[in-house]
């Protein structure tokens, strides 16, 4: 009996250590060219990314990974690209359901006439709930992970972020008049600060005050969503310097630039997330990159509106995290897809110079990934697929006649891929689309849910 259980324990010692050999891993990505976006900007071709939990636990060769993981599950993406999950730095999600209501008309007319009593008269917490699956799920198809938003009832938008499985930074908005959800400042500040109590500590939404701008929120508001930021450690959703008039009027009104003006009150910070930047000088720029506050650059809105070109290779230069946005997606895009903005931004700073080097591929790329998690503040946790960072990965596939022939990586992601390429998505290790299929949501529910709002919207404001 004895030397029966010596056998035994002999014979599966080494059973015991082979079992033990190989680290546990949830899932692997394996097979594709894993475009790292890490510091070294490593591209690995037949490479893996292995995840555990919510993160990446390994990015190396596809052999070395898979001996030394045994994941519970694969996605195979041979002959494809793998990325980080592209990040979306400035929108408003709810407005989706808004798309196309009227277009090719100024700023001014379109809010005044068209969207302000459109909100009026039918934002509520449903309408932001069916916008937001909505836009949830045009953004998964374009390979967005990670998404900046700012509009009412962001609590509401915050539980469909997650039921989604999407990663945002949501801003609740501050405004100088009443809105939708919110009528005085004191109901604003109460609101919000409920709100960003709420989401402390959520791994995937981060709660955020988001004053609209300094032309449409006093100095005090300005001050008070900045000092509730601050105490919760949350960011700043704004728009800054997004119009001439905005330009024009800050000199009138304080002296000096948005910029200036916004850094004088003590608003301008590491914490700050600044959508469009278009009128800002060279000591702006400086003043910006000084206060290491993120800009995020939104080509299609700034040409949809003739709003005007965002100094994007200075600010660059002078050293600005700068990232991309969709902005809209109504009257002022009227869609979600990321690949089009990666496109756009380096065509519009070509056009602009009148020169071919201006901004280049690898440049636009790093502005939807690495540099937009900056931009955003959150290039610790995400923008790479590098150990230790969330498991927000892509992939792209290459078998389309617009992704044939391939002789570069970056050229091909930001002139010739489409985000109908876009094949799987991965959102802090949870498969949210696979072989372009939606997971976490009711796509069809969301597309009639759609439809229905255009009657119902068109009736309200008596269009046909
Ligand atoms: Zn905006």
């Amino acid at each position: 009996m004895k030397f029966l259980r010596c056998v035994l324990l002999l014979c599966s010692f080494p059973l015991f250590l082979f079992a033990q050999a190989k680290d546990a891993a949830d899932l692997i990505v394996t097979g594709g060219t894993v475009v790292t976006m890490d510091g070294l900007r490593t591209i690995i071709d037949d490479g893996a990314v292995a995840v555990r939990g919510d993160t990446i636990v390994a990015v190396g060769p596809r052999a070395e990974l898979e001996s030394k993981y045994q994941p519970k599950a694969t996605m195979d993406a041979t002959g494809k690209l793998v990325l980080p999950g592209f990040i979306n730095g400035h929108t408003h999600v709810p407005m989706t359901l808004f798309r196309g209501l009227h277009d090719d008309v100024t700023l001014d007319e379109w809010l005044r006439k068209y969207i302000f009593p459109a909100e009026a008269k039918n934002v509520n917490e449903e309408f932001v709930r069916w916008g937001t699956r909505l836009a949830a799920a045009e953004q998964i198809r374009s390979g967005i992970t990670t998404f900046a938003d700012m509009y009412y009832f962001e609590d509401a938008i915050a539980e469909e972020t997650k039921t989604a499985g999407m990663r945002g930074i949501l801003g609740e908005t501050f405004i100088d008049f009443p809105a939708p959800d919110n009528k005085t400042e004191a109901e604003m500040l109460g609101y919000t600060e409920k709100f960003l109590k709420k989401w402390q500590n959520d791994p995937l939404i981060h709660a955020a005050p988001a004053p609209h701008s300094i032309y449409t929120c006093s100095q005090k508001i300005l001050q008070d969503a900045a000092a509730l930021a601050r105490k919760y450690h949350a960011p700043i959703l704004i728009h800054v310097a997004e119009m001439k008039k905005e330009w024009d009027d800050s000199e009138k009104q304080n002296g000096m630039s948005p910029v200036q003006y916004l850094d004088k009150i003590g608003v301008l910070g590491p914490d700050v997330i600044a959508a469009h930047c278009i009128y800002v000088d060279e000591p702006d720029r400086k003043t910006l990159a000084e206060r290491q506050t993120g800009c995020v650059h939104n080509p299609s809105s700034n040409m949809m509106l003739a709003s005007g070109v965002a100094p994007v290779p200075e600010m660059r230069d002078a050293g600005v995290a700068i990232g991309l946005g969709t902005d809209g997606p109504a009257g002022s895009n009227n869609d979600l897809d990321i690949m089009e903005e990666i496109d756009l931004a380096a065509k519009l700073a070509k056009i602009t110079k009148m020169d071919p080097r201006a901004l280049n591929a690898q440049a636009v790329v790093e502005m939807a990934t690495i540099d937009g998690a900056k931009a955003i503040h959150m290039e610790r946790e995400i923008g790479s697929l590098e150990k230790g960072k969330k498991a927000d990965v892509i992939i792209i596939s290459l078998d389309e006649p617009n992704a044939v022939p391939m002789y570069d990586i970056y050229a091909q992601l930001a002139y010739a891929l489409k985000a109908s390429d876009v094949q799987a998505v991965v959102i802090g290790g949870r498969i949210v689309m696979r072989d372009h299929k939606l997971l976490t949501l009711n796509e069809e529910q969301a597309i009639a849910k759609a439809r229905e709002y255009k009657k119902s919207i068109a009736a309200s404001l008596g269009l046909p």
